[in-house]
């Protein structure tokens, strides 16, 4: 579809308007990722229930639109120039179900709720619980896919499918719907036996994070054996700022922003980090981030 913005919006109103949920044209992104970075996305829209979220995905891919799904923003970078397509926000989905074998969520339900439920393994990690299967979520604890019984999805057919957790391909910080970028509309858990306070554990994160900045968390995976911020400190990198993008102080694989820093100025630090890594290291630096380019 080559359309210019305006009519690209009216464009996709008019593709949801039968679905149930709310509809933000050119709406900035910023405000829904914990970076506060990105450009106006065409149309936002929120679907009220899963089966809207499933049905704009496969309208969407039937029409050829680019569009992404997000839940807490906090693993995600978009462009200044905004996305030129559909952005489906699941904050309005958030139902549990109490199951027998352990718990059904809807994918805006939030990381901390799990939580609050006994999923001590992710204190401290913010976003929703498609978000957290999409990357795969963890801590030096464990991942979310430990706990993982089954994903409901879309498949490109257009048909929905139940993927039981051997089949989800988890690896680390990536799953089958981060690679084949599928979306997630619900999440079967079997939540850990062992209680455990999370005070200890947030109160190390507050320590070692620059909590109190917005950012996206690790910008890279740690390479096998070593750790990605310790890389950019030893370079030289940590605090290095570009516009109002820095290389936290703090911890060298989190870039804050300090006011009003631009995607290309975070993507300019993280150039100079993967170059200046592999130049003095010989180690390539694989992002964790989702970046969606322009
Ligand atoms: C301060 C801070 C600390 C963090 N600490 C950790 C940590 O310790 N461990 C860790 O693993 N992560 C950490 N993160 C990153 C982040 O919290 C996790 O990656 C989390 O799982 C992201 O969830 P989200 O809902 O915000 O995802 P989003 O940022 O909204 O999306 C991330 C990706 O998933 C896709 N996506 C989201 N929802 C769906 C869906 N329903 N269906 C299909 N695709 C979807 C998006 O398109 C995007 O590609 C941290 C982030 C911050 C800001």
């Amino acid at each position: 579809m080559a359309l210019d913005q305006r009519d690209g919006a009216l464009a996709l109103l008019e593709l949801l308007r039968d679905l149930p949920g709310e509809a933000r044209l050119n709406e900035p992104l910023a405000p829904y990722t914990t970076f506060r970075i990105g450009g106006p996305a065409w149309l936002l829209f929120f679907p009220k229930t899963v089966e809207a979220l499933a049905e704009a995905a496969k309208r969407a891919n039937a029409e050829k639109i680019p569009y992404r799904i997000i839940g807490g923003g906090a693993k995600v970078l978009f462009p200044d120039e905004g996305f030129p397509g559909l952005v489906l926000h699941t904050r309005l989905l958030r139902r549990v179900v109490e199951q027998e074998e352990g718990l059904w969520v809807e994918p805006g339900f939030p990381i901390f709720g799990l939580v609050k439920r006994g999923l001590w393994v992710l204190a401290g990690v913010p976003g929703s619980a498609g978000g957290a299967v999409v990357m795969n979520a963890g801590t030096r604890y464990g991942s979310i896919s430990s706990y993982v019984t089954s994903v409901q999805t879309l498949l490109p057919d257009g048909s929905l499918a139940i993927i039981p957790r051997e089949e989800c391909r988890f690896s680390y910080r990536s799953s089958l719907f981060r690679e084949k970028r599928l979306p997630v509309l619900g999440v079967g858990l079997k939540l850990p036996e062992e209680v455990r306070s999370v005070e200890g554990i947030l109160a190390e994160r507050r320590r070692t994070q620059p909590l109190g900045l917005p950012s996206a968390g690790c910008i890279f995976r740690n390479p096998e054996g070593a750790s990605a911020g310790w890389l950019i400190d030893q370079v030289g990198l940590k605090g290095r700022r570009i516009g109002d993008a820095q290389i936290s102080e703090k911890h060298a694989n989190f870039i804050v922003n300090l006011g009003k820093a631009h995607a290309k100025d975070v993507l300019s630090l993280i150039e100079a980090a993967q170059t200046a890594v592999q130049r003095i290291f010989g180690i390539t630096l694989s992002l964790e981030l989702e970046v969606v380019l322009p």
